[in-house]
C-alpha cells in the first residue's frame, strides 16, 4: 500500500492536480501507531515507499524521526487521522476542475447532490473556508468538516479547501483518490454547462 502511495501521486500530477512538489498523502494501518506521510520538499512524481516519512503518534503527539522532513500539511493528517480505526488513507491535492468550480461560488455538496455518479458513492462535506496552506486553522477546519461519526469514520469523503485544493479520505490511497476524481469529474462539467445556480 505504500507503493499507492507514489502511484497516487504520479497519477495525480498527469492529471494536472497538483505541481511538482504540490500535494500530500498519508496512510494509517488498523491498530498502528505510525502514521506514513509523503515528504516535504521532494518531487512529488518520484516518490517511492524509501521515500515515505515514518512518523510515531504517541498519546496527544505525533514524533517526526530526526533527520526527516515529513508534509508541511502534516496537522491536517494527523488530525484526521489520529481517531482511525481501520486503514485509512488521506490525500490532499489541487484538483483544478473543484478548485474551479469554488472559485466561480459553485456550493459543492449541492452541485454533487445532482449527480448520481457521485452521490451514491462519494459524500461531499461543507468546503473549507480560504485559509492560508500549511495553517492550523486549514487543518483544523478540514477535519471538523469531514465530520467525525462516533466509531471513528467520517460522515463524509471528500471536503473542498477553497482558493487552495481538496481533502479526501479513504480505505486505501485509490479509494481517495476515486472519491476526488468523481467530484473534479462532476465539477468539470458543471463548468462547462455554464449554469449558475
Ligand atoms: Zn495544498
Amino acid at each position: 500500500m505504500l507503493t499507492a502511495i507514489g502511484d497516487v501521486m504520479r497519477k495525480c500530477y498527469d492529471r494536472g492536480w497538483i505541481t511538482t512538489r504540490d500535494g500530500n498523502i498519508s496512510l494509517r494501518r488498523t491498530n498502528s501507531n505510525i502514521l506514513y506521510i509523503t515528504p516535504s520538499g521532494w518531487r512529488k512524481t518520484i516518490i517511492h515507499p524509501e521515500h515515505i516519512v515514518k512518523c510515531k503518534m504517541i498519546d496527544d503527539d505525533i514524533i517526526v524521526p530526526n533527520n526527516q522532513t515529513a508534509s508541511g500539511e502534516l496537522l491536517m493528517h494527523y488530525l484526521i487521522q489520529r481517531n482511525a480505526t481501520k486503514t485509512r488513507a488521506v490525500v490532499h491535492v489541487h484538483a483544478t476542475n473543484i478548485v474551479a468550480a469554488m472559485y466561480a461560488g459553485y456550493n459543492l455538496p449541492e452541485i454533487a447532490s445532482h449527480f448520481p455518479e457521485i452521490y451514491r458513492y462519494t459524500k461531499v462535506g461543507a468546503s473549507v473556508s480560504s485559509l492560508p496552506a500549511l495553517s492550523e486553522g486549514l487543518a483544523i477546519e478540514t477535519a471538523d468538516n469531514l465530520y467525525i461519526k462516533q466509531d471513528g469514520s467520517y460522515e463524509f469523503d471528500i471536503v473542498g479547501q477553497k482558493n487552495h485544493g481538496v481533502c479526501a479520505v479513504g480505505r486505501d490511497p485509490w479509494d481517495a483518490y476515486e472519491h476526488i476524481e468523481r467530484l473534479d469529474h462532476i465539477c468539470e462539467i458543471v463548468l462547462k454547462s455554464k449554469v449558475i445556480l
